[in-house]
């Protein structure tokens, strides 16, 4: 049988948990969903057919906030998975002590093999599906893996058709035009970028000549990609689901991102070419990528790729997880034994989340912010809480990723006692 992610997700909690003092109502809470829904996604094909879509939306917890998280096309999306995302967003959001609970969406298709139209009916119509657990002041939406600012745009609108008013507020990483935040579209990059050059000075490290192999070049990963050049750093490897290339001596990271940008298929709105058509490197499997002797590795793409089978092969001195959940909790552990750091998803990929709570606040204001303002507030997050982070990592000897968890179970559980419902069975004085 295959593993549950969420089983995977839920390890995280429970060796965190032997760290810290946690009351059991919080620890209780957090093992379960809040709400979870299925739906049913109708589209009527370019070729007249009518085919039905899997989608689902899970609020994971709202003691912080209203839920939030990214909306996810891909084939494999399954409940399992989307409840693990929403768990993750949960504890992302405390990392970074946004007024957010956590929640995630998804729909199992392949978004590649829709054309523009097919993708904006299955967009809306998933709208339609989830309108009633969605909201500004309930579970706000926003981009994720094959999902981006076009698809956010045609969500707003339609959610505001059904409710007769425009609510901008209802889900972020939107076009600029409809109330997006500027900068949102870089956040999640920019934010690793700024965690990454934190840990760096933690460490003494030196950007110029420090190499770097990143698995993925989507939406998180390209900009990504591109800061790190421009900052000296050597990329040497790029990837997309077809392939990887690599280059010892440094990719020329600007024109590879142009030559995917250039290719965007109009058919849709994704890159229909790969990385790999890119001719004048070596091109190498994603699975060799991840073992390639470098300074740094940085998983963008999907989750549980570095996994029991791979984490001994495993050179890079430091792992950036700019995925979701790119590594299991057995490699985990080997990866510890080999003393190689892993900067946790949770605050590494915390940019983008971070981004559109600006978003958020933004819309509800009417009031929107200049570029640098919106950066210069995400890089003050980024590193206030990273600094957090560390001082738990050193203090009480444990991973950064348990540091992360204990750091965000310490805020959850704020919320949870201030509730104060546990007190009416607590020993009477
Ligand atoms: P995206 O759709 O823009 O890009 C995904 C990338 O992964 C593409 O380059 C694609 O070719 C590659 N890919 C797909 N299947 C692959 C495979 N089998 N092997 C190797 N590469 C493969 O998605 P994204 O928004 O960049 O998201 C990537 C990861 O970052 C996801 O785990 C997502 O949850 C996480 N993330 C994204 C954001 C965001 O704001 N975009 C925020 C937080 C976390």
């Amino acid at each position: 049988m295959p593993v549950s992610l969420f089983s995977e997700a839920s390890q995280r909690l429970e060796e965190a948990a032997k760290h810290v003092s946690i009351s059991s109502d919080t620890i209780e809470r957090l093992k379960y969903p809040k709400s979870s829904l299925t739906v049913s996604v109708p589209v009527r094909m370019d070729s007249g057919e009518l085919k039905i879509f899997q989608g689902y939306r899970v609020r994971y917890n709202d003691m912080r906030g209203p839920t939030k998280g990214g909306i996810r096309y891909h084939p494999n999306v399954t409940l399992d998975e989307v409840t693990s995302l929403a768990f993750w967003m949960t504890f992302k959001c405390a990392v970074l002590n946004l007024p957010f609970g956590g929640a995630k969406g998804g729909i199992a298709v392949d978004a590649k093999q829709l054309s523009r139209f097919e993708l904006e009916h299955l967009s809306r119509r998933y709208i339609d599906a989830i309108a009633d657990f969605i909201g500004p002041d309930v579970d706000i939406p926003a981009p994720d893996m094959y999902t981006n600012q076009m698809i956010m745009g045609w969500m707003m609108h339609e959610y505001s058709v059904i409710q007769r008013k425009i609510i901008p507020a209802v889900i972020t990483g939107k076009p600029v035009a409809m109330g997006g935040s500027l900068g949102r579209e870089t956040a999640t990059s920019q934010g690793a970028f700024y965690v990454l050059q934190s840990m760096m000075r933690k460490m003494n490290g030196e950007p110029r000549n420090t190499t770097v192999a990143i698995q993925g070049f989507g939406n998180a990963a390209a900009p990504l990609a591109e800061m790190l050049h421009n900052a000296g750093y050597k990329v040497v490897a790029v990837s997309d689901s077809r392939g990887a290339i690599y280059a010892k001596q440094g990719l020329d990271i600007p024109s590879v991102k142009k030559f995917k940008e250039e290719t965007t298929n109009l058919k849709a709105l994704y890159c229909q070419d790969s990385v790999c058509n890119f001719m004048e490197h070596n091109v190498i499997t994603n699975e060799e990528l991840l073992e390639l002797d470098v300074d740094i590795l940085v998983p963008a793409a999907l989750e549980n790729v570095i996994t029991e089978d791979n984490a001994e092969r495993v050179k890079a001195r430091f792992i950036l997880e700019v995925a979701n959940g790119p590594t299991t909790p057995e490699a985990d552990e080997i990866l510890e034994k080999r003393k190689i750091r892993v900067i946790p998803d949770i605050l590494a990929n915390a940019g983008g989340v971070t981004v559109s709570y600006f978003e958020w606040v933004q819309n509800r204001a009417g009031l929107y912010w200049p570029f640098d303002e919106v950066n210069t507030k995400l890089h003050q997050k980024m590193n206030q809480e990273s600094d957090h982070i560390w001082a738990i990592h050193d203090a009480k000897i444990v991973s950064l990723r348990t540091a992360a968890y204990i750091h965000a179970l310490r805020r959850i559980e704020e919320a949870v006692n201030v509730r104060g419902t546990k007190e009416y069975f607590g020993e009477k004085e």
